[in-house]
């Protein structure tokens, strides 16, 4: 947990993945209460966050693309991405979060990948910016 404690992040328990349709997610503009981001951050839907600090909070991906597959979000509403271009603070939170969470899975040595993904060409399911952190097997090159 060195990492994690390194970025000011605390851990508490995981617990039992509340299950979603991903495909209806996506939204133009979800309010707090209908984004399921939200719900996991705010503790509505409880015992999801592996991590979370005042700004940034992580979870495990409901369904894991690798055998570590983390999303890292930020505690406030953020649609991707793409509208922290006036709050690249709160960004680099979120990424130095993911690497903390990284490291506190141990992959720093064998190696991890981050990704966040924007809008419809994206592949964006989910509209509240998350970043996946995925590791703990050799994974694929192919990201387009
Ligand atoms: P995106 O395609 O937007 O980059 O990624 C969205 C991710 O959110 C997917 O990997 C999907 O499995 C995950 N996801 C969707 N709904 C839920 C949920 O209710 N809980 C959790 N923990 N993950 C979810
Ligand atoms: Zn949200």
């Amino acid at each position: 947990m060195a990492g994690a404690r390194a970025a000011g992040l605390g851990q508490r328990p995981a617990a039992a993945q509340h299950r979603t349709n991903a495909s209806n997610a996506m939204s133009a503009q979800p309010s707090a209460s209908a984004c399921i981001f939200c719900r996991i951050v705010s503790g509505d839907i409880p015992g999801q966050c592996v991590y979370e600090d005042d700004q940034v909070a992580a979870f495990e991906d409901i369904a894991p693309q690798a055998p570590v597959h983390l999303l890292v979000v930020p505690r406030r509403h953020v649609d991707s991405v793409d509208a922290l271009a006036d709050d690249p603070g709160l960004l680099g939170r979120v990424m130095a979060a993911a690497v903390a969470a990284a490291r506190a899975r141990n992959l720093a040595e064998s190696g991890y990948r981050l990704v966040t993904n924007h809008g419809r060409d994206g592949a964006q399911s989910v509209a509240h910016l998350h970043v996946h952190v995925l590791g703990g097997r050799q994974l694929r090159g192919q990201l387009g």
